[in-house]
This record gives structure tokens, sequence and C-alpha cells, in this order.
């Protein structure tokens, strides 16, 4: 929950001098709206991918205040790397980053997990995003394809099973497709419709290494 010292985002953009980031909005929370919303024409960006585009925006910040290179392209790649699954790579990062001056443990710390983001955008600035647009139906379209596909094989298969004498009742029975998301980091397993309206499939481990609020 937002205090009165704000969320870890709102922090974030203290410790850094994030206010003015946004290339294209004159305050970082305002630009964050706005590609967040899709306002003034943009693709609306999901939480997962605003945050990205915030936790770039960071680094870049810290690149340049370390005299660090910070093109584009540059900063997408080591931002890949500090995220890494692979210890090795992420390793060589950080070590890249500290010859120049760079604490990278502690950039990471302060870095923020979509779940933040989600707050900050919903709660610190009490933003609301209409709701689903047609551009967001295909998905939920082909997910439904998905499911009748693997009910209809399902069925076939165990109608063969049945022809066969391995397995009695099919006929008398309906098959239940249900997709499933699970945490890579906790048992935590939810049906796929639940992950979709609330946004996450786990609160705490929405992000990999930065901590939420
Ligand atoms: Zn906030
Ligand atoms: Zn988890």
């Amino acid at each position: 929950m937002p205090t009165d010292l704000g969320c870890k985002v709102d922090a974030a953009v203290k410790r850094y001098g994030l206010e003015s980031a946004d290339p294209v909005y004159e305050s970082i929370d305002r630009g964050l709206l706005a590609r967040w919303k899709g306002s003034d024409d943009r693709t609306p960006m999901g939480y997962r991918s605003l945050t990205e585009w915030f936790n770039k925006r960071l680094l870049k910040r810290v690149y340049d205040e370390h005299g660090r290179d910070s093109l584009g392209a540059r900063v997408d790649s080591d931002y890949e790397a500090l995220r890494s699954d692979d210890e090795l790579v992420r390793e060589e990062m950080i070590e890249s980053l500290s010859a120049d001056g760079i604490d990278a443990e502690r950039v990471l710390e302060d870095m923020v997990s979509y779940g933040t983001m989600r707050n900050h955008l919903q709660e610190c600035l009490n933003g609301d995003k209409a709701p689903q647009t047609a551009e967001t139906e295909w998905e939920r379209e082909s997910i439904e394809v998905a499911r009748e596909v693997a009910r209809e094989k399902a069925e076939r298969a165990l109608s063969s099973l049945e022809t066969k004498g391995q397995i009695d009742g099919v006929e008398s029975s309906s098959i239940e497709v249900q997709i499933q998301l699970s945490c890579e980091s906790c048992p935590t397993r939810i049906p796929l419709e639940v992950a979709v309206k609330q946004g996450y499939v786990c609160e705490t481990h929405d992000q990999t290494p930065a901590a939420s609020h």
C-alpha cells in the first residue's frame, strides 16, 4: 500500500531523479499513465512492458550519471543480462557495471516489479484503464480455440481407448480442459481466466529479482 512516502516506484523516481526521465511527457507519472492507457494514439502498454520501460529509464539514468554508454540498444541488452536466468550472464553484467562504478545489486534492488507498477498506477495515481477493447479479443479467442482443440483430441483418444477396452464410461463422461498457470518460484497455480482477470500469476513472484513494495 502506498504510504505518505509513496511506493517503491515513487522512491525510485526520487532517488534516481526520474521525474523528467520520460522523453515525451513532462512528468514520468503522466508518461506512465499515458503509456498504460494508450492516450495520444499510443498502443496501450501492459504492466509488464511498462515496468520494463520504467526500469530501463532507471538504468539509463544510472548510466548517464556514471558515463557509461546509454544508447537504447545497450541499455536493452544490459537489462536482459541483468534479468537473465543464467547466473553467469548476470554475474558478468554486474561485474561490467561495477567496473564503471555502478552498484548493480543496489540498482537491481531499486528496480520495480510489475505488481508494484500496477499499484502505483491504480492507487498512487488513481489511474483507471478503459475496459478490454477489441484489440485484446483475439487473445481470448485463441485461448478458447486452444481449449476446444485439446478437448477434441482428448475425446478422440479416450474413445479409442474405450474401443480397445482400456477405459470404461467415456460415453457418459465429459471432458473439461482448463489451462493453468504455475509460478516458477513457488507452488502457486491458478486458472488462466483468474490470471487474466487479476493481471498477474503470483503476487509474490511477479517478477524475478526485484522485491515488490
Ligand atoms: Zn506509487
Ligand atoms: Zn510464486
